[in-house]
């Protein structure tokens, strides 16, 4: 195998590990490009709470500044307030600073149209060719702008929340929520949010310096802690965020984590009892969600991996659906942001609580039971090519195959699906059956059959 760059470019943005494959001149050159691109104007920088973040952020800044933007730092803020508030301030774009769940040796740049939404694959395209060109256009010493700086980012984004959603219902109920902020950004809204709502609030893990006392991916490795909050707090309810505050696991009152798929299939349970419609999410996302959308005569719409790619599918349908998402936790509401969004998430599952009278731990029952198992291996993009064209093979004839991203097949009572990840340089092995053993046997088949291919390329 040869040796993996940590640098990742892709429609999520640029990734990389601080020092190594991302350096504070990559950070500046990535920025004028994008200045460029957009032609100048306003444009929101933001970060999330690793530490190296503010080091980005001002190489980010300088880029900005160097092609004639004009930047405005709101300083830490959650990604989904971020997106909204380049919407709402009439901004020309907006550059985040963030690595999402990635470990704190990593950075990176998410690029973001005047719209609020992620650039398409189509505009990332483009944005690149400029960069890679490197004919930055700079701007006369007289047409510098200066900086500005917004410290209440999320104001926007928490009057919209409070707008949509059914406050006084769910104040009624005086919930209590523990909540683990990751350390991240998520820390900035949530007890502001809560507090709008009218819960009693238990925080752990909430002052957004990115010391990320746990690894930031929601897994059930990395959320013993908030388990034991919510049982020994007495909550009705405990959530955690990811670190730029996209993602949402819900535990039960029990102190049960529920796992991260279903976050959407809860969502998607109460937003289509209350306006039976389509539902738009990713191939690897639970096959709950159809389950779901059938009891209601819903379709569901599938789509690439990447948060873009269900945005884009959401935008382009007429009338536009009201829920739709990622299985790990990222739940979209159309009507607030095309963006997958913890905040809004929270406020779905406390309104669903709130109208059925039910504890978590009942709703959770009233889900489709699946098992998921999320695995990975190390590997490129191309060597993740090279493994799919030979596990097709392998699987002809045995299951329905998709194509669309990877490879995905759906055989009786589980289904696989292998992909390369856009973000790290690895490869995903995701299966997913009625009953965790049966999840279990699929996910070792697979791995034995990859590892055996891996052997041969
Ligand atoms: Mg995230």
């Amino acid at each position: 195998m040869k040796k993996i760059s940590s640098l990742k470019i892709s429609i999520s943005g640029v990734r990389g590990i601080i020092g190594e494959s991302l350096t504070p001149q990559l950070a500046a050159a990535f920025a004028q490009a994008f200045g460029t691109y957009i032609g100048g104007g306003p444009v929101i920088v933001g970060q999330d709470a690793r530490p190296s973040g503010t080091m980005l952020k001002q190489a980010v800044i300088s880029g900005l500044l160097a092609v004639g933007c004009q930047p405005v730092d709101v300083g830490i803020c959650p990604i989904p307030s971020f997106l909204f508030l380049t919407k709402e301030s009439k901004s020309s774009g907006g550059i985040a600073v963030t690595a999402s769940h990635n470990p704190k040796e990593w950075n990176g740049m998410k690029f973001i149209s005047r719209d609020g939404l992620y650039l398409t694959p189509h505009q990332t395209e483009e944005f690149l060719d400029i960069y890679h060109q490197g004919e930055f256009y700079f701007v006369e010493p007289e047409r510098y702008k200066g900086l500005k700086t917004e410290s209440n980012p999320a104001e926007p984004h928490l009057k919209k929340l409070l707008s949509y959603f059914d406050v006084d219902r769910i104040r009624g109920k005086k919930f209590k929520v523990a909540v683990d902020c990751s350390n991240g950004a998520g820390a900035v809204l949530a007890p502001r949010l809560l507090e709008a709502l009218g819960c009693e609030p238990i925080f752990i893990h909430c002052l957004p310096d990115g010391a990320f006392a746990h690894d930031p991916e929601p897994l059930p490795e990395n959320i013993v802690e908030i388990c034991r909050t919510v049982r020994e707090g007495k909550a009705d309810v405990g959530f955690v965020q990811d670190a730029d505050a996209d993602r949402l696991a819900v535990v039960s009152e029990k102190g049960e984590l529920l796992g991260e798929e279903s976050t959407l299939a809860l969502a998607a349970q109460y937003v289509l009892g209350k306006t039976p419609g389509p539902v738009v999410c990713n191939l690897s996302t639970t096959q709950a969600i159809d389950d779901i959308a059938g009891r209601f005569g819903a379709p569901v719409v599938r789509t690439k991996i990447g948060e873009i790619n269900v945005v884009e599918r959401i935008l382009a349908m007429e009338p536009r659906p009201a829920i739709g998402g990622e299985g790990n936790g990222g739940v979209i509401v159309p009507d607030i942001h095309p963006c997958r969004d913890s905040f809004a998430a929270m406020c779905v599952i406390l309104e669903y609580m709130a109208a059925s009278g039910k504890r978590v731990s009942a709703l959770q029952k009233s889900l489709p039971q699946y098992f998921m198992i999320k695995e990975k291996v190390s590997g490129s993009a191309e060597q993740a090519y090279r493994l799919i064209n030979l596990l097709r093979k392998k699987y002809e004839g045995k299951g329905r195959i998709e194509l669309l991203d990877g490879l995905k097949v759906r055989m009786n009572d589980h289904w696989i699906h292998v992909r390369p990840s856009n973000t790290e340089p690895i490869i995903r092995v995701i299966a997913e059956a009625k009953s965790r053993e049966k999840a279990k046997a699929a996910i070792r088949r697979l791995k034995r059959e990859i590892s055996a291919l891996q052997r041969k390329i």
